[in-house]
C-alpha cells in the first residue's frame, strides 16, 4: 500500500490538511502521538468558524468584549460588534478535527514520528506505534509536516526548519470563579482580557481568557531568564484570580516567524506552527495553522496531479499572497509598540481610537484588511506616528 500523502501531527494544520486530502478521495494517513493537551488560549475568530464549519457545539464560551489593559492599569474595553470571539477547549476540538478527518477518509495512526527513510522502493515515514511500542514503516508520494512549533520534519528536511525563532508561551487553566465567590467581581465570561504590562511580559502579552467551566490566565515572552510563573502568579493576583482551583500549568512554544521554505524540493512541505504561521502581535496561530494545512493540501493534490515538485511551493505562495501583509502589519506593530512601557501604553491610548478598533477586530474577525471611512486610515497613519515620535503623551485619548 502506497498513502498519496502521510500527515505528521493531527493538531489544527495536521487534521485540516487531512481531512481536505482525503476528501478529494486521496489516499492519506494522519499520524498523531496522543496524550497531550495542546496548551492554547483557544481563541478563534468567526472567519474560523465559518471557513472550517465549526459546529456550534465546539464553542465553550462567546466573546464579545476586548478589554485592552496598560501599564498604569488604565483599561480600554473594545465592544465586538457583529459577531463574537468564539472559545474552543483544546481537548476536545483536537479530537474533533481528526475524527472528522477519519469520517472524511483518512487512516488514523496513533504514535509517535521518528524518522523518514528513502530507498529505490519510495519514501517511508517510520513512527513508533503508541499501543504495540514496535516501529511502523508507511510508504508514501508525499509527506506533509503539520507537527507543531518544534517540528521533528521541519528540522530533519526543510533548510532554517531547526532556527525558527519563538517566545515560550506559558498558561494556567483554572476553574472559573463562581458568582459570590473571591475573584468573581473582576471577572466576566464574556469578556477577554489582555495585558499589557512589562512586569507581565517584557516582550508580549498576558491574558485572561473565559473558556465556560474553565479559563486560561498566561503570558509570553521571547527575553530569557523570565520567570514565567511568576508573572503568572502576578497576573493571577492583580485579576483577583489567586484564589481559584488551578487544573493545569503548562507553556509551549510559539513561532514568530514564516520560514523562508516550507518545502524541501522534494516530496514534504509543512504547515502551521511547523512553517512557523503564527500572527504577530497577537500569537494567533489556530486559524493559520488550518489554513496552513489547507493550503498544504491544496499544493500536495497540486503535486500528486502534475507531477511537479515545484507545486509543493504553491502552499507556502498562495498562503502569503493572502495573509502576508496582516503578518507585515501586526509585525511591525509589535516591534514598535510590544518594547517598553511607556510604548504599551501608547498603545492601549491607540486603542480608544473608533476606527483602530474596526480595523482591527475587522482584520482578526474576517481576516481582512477592510477599507473605512476614507480619512480612518490616514487619521490612525498620524496618531501612529505622533504616538511612536512621543508628540503626544501616552496618557492622551
Ligand atoms: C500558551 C499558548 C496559548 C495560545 N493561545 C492561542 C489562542 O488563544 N488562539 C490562537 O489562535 N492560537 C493560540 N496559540 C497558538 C496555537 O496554539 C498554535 O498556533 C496552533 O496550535 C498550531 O497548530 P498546529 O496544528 O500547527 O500545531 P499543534 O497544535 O502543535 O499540533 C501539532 C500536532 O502534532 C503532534 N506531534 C508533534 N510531534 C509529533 C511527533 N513526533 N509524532 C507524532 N505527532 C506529533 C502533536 O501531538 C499535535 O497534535 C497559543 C499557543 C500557546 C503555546
Amino acid at each position: 500500500m502506497i498513502y498519496d500523502v502521510v500527515v505528521v501531527g493531527g493538531g489544527p494544520s495536521g487534521a485540516t490538511a487531512a481531512s481536505d486530502l482525503a476528501r478529494k478521495g486521496h489516499k492519506v494517513a494522519m499520524i498523531d502521538r496522543a496524550g497531550r493537551i495542546k496548551p492554547c488560549g483557544g481563541a478563534i475568530p468567526p472567519r474560523l468558524i465559518e471557513d472550517f464549519d465549526i459546529p456550534d457545539s465546539q464553542i465553550v464560551a462567546k466573546i464579545t468584549t476586548a478589554r485592552m489593559v496598560s501599564p498604569t492599569a488604565r483599561a480600554v474595553d473594545i465592544p465586538i460588534e457583529n459577531g463574537f470571539v468564539g472559545m474552543v477547549d483544546r481537548e476536545f476540538y483536537d479530537e474533533f478535527l481528526r475524527k472528522r478527518a477519519v469520517t472524511a477518509g483518512a487512516d488514523r495512526h496513533t504514535g509517535t514520528f521518528l524518522r523518514i527513510e528513502r530507498d529505490e522502493a519510495g519514501t517511508h515515514v517510520v513512527y513508533r506505534d503508541k499501543a504495540s511500542r514496535n516501529e511502523v514503516r508507511l510508504t508514501t508520494k508525499l509527506i506533509i509536516g503539520a507537527d507543531g512549533a518544534r517540528s521533528d520534519v521541519a528540522r530533519a528536511e526543510v533548510p532554517g526548519g531547526d532556527k525558527i525563532p519563538y517566545v515560550i508561551a506559558y498558561h494556567e487553566i483554572i476553574k472559573t470563579p463562581e458568582a459570590g465567590s473571591k475573584g468573581a467581581e473582576k471577572y466576566d465570561a464574556t469578556r477577554c482580557d489582555v495585558i499589557y504590562d512589562g512586569v507581565i511580559s517584557p516582550d508580549f502579552y498576558g491574558w485572561v481568557f473565559p473558556h465556560g467551566a474553565h479559563c486560561s490566565v498566561g503570558m509570553g515572552t521571547g527575553v530569557d531568564g523570565t520567570d514565567l510563573k511568576e508573572a503568572t502568579r502576578l497576573l493571577r493576583e492583580s485579576s483577583g484570580l489567586t484564589e481559584c482551583e488551578t487544573l493545569r500549568k503548562e507553556g509551549a512554544p510559539i513561532p514568530l516567524k514564516p520560514l523562508d521554505r516550507w518545502d524541501n524540493g522534494r516530496d514534504v512541505v509543512l504547515a502551521g506552527d511547523a512553517a512557523g504561521v503564527v500572527a504577530p502581535s497577537s500569537g494567533e496561530g489556530i486559524y493559520y495553522a488550518m489554513q496552513g494545512g489547507r493550503e498544504a493540501a491544496f499544493a500536495a493534490a497540486a503535486c500528486l496531479k502534475s507531477g511537479r515538485v515545484a507545486d509543493l511551493k504553491l502552499a507556502r505562495k498562495r498562503f502569503l499572497k493572502e495573509h502576508g501583509s496582516v503578518f507585515r502589519i501586526l509585525g511591525a506593530m509589535q516591534d514598535a509598540y510590544y518594547r517598553s512601557d511607556e510604548r504599551r501604553e501608547r498603545f492601549v491610548s491607540l486603542c480608544h481610537d473608533v476606527d483602530v478598533q474596526r480595523l482591527t477586530f475587522e482584520a482578526y474577525m474576517n481576516k481582512r484588511l477592510v477599507k473605512a471611512r476614507p480619512l480612518a486610515h490616514l487619521k490612525i497613519g498620524v496618531k501612529n506616528v505622533a504616538h511612536l515620535w512621543g508628540l503626544v503623551s501616552p496618557l492622551s485619548v
